[in-house]
């Protein structure tokens, strides 16, 4: 899996185990899944993590809800 992702910090914490760095693989599909690199949870799709990129702290519960839909 090493040097297939690209590392962004999501201002989300995983819920597993609450770090903020997140990979994603290097072509960045809208549908491609973003995952905790700490412990490899599925945390969200990059088109979900590009809208809380963008939106802010407003948006955290996409995440949240992405998250606890648990498709990975
Ligand atoms: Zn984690």
């Amino acid at each position: 899996m090493s040097g297939l992702s690209e590392k962004f910090r999501l201002p989300v914490a995983c819920p597993s185990c609450g770090s903020h760095r997140m990979g994603v693989s290097q072509v960045k599909n809208p549908d491609d899944k973003a995952f905790c690199t700490s412990c490899s949870r599925f945390v969200c799709l990059y088109h979900e993590a590009g809208t809380v990129l963008q939106q802010g702290s407003g948006s955290e519960a996409l995440i949240v809800q992405a998250a606890n839909r648990g498709d990975c």
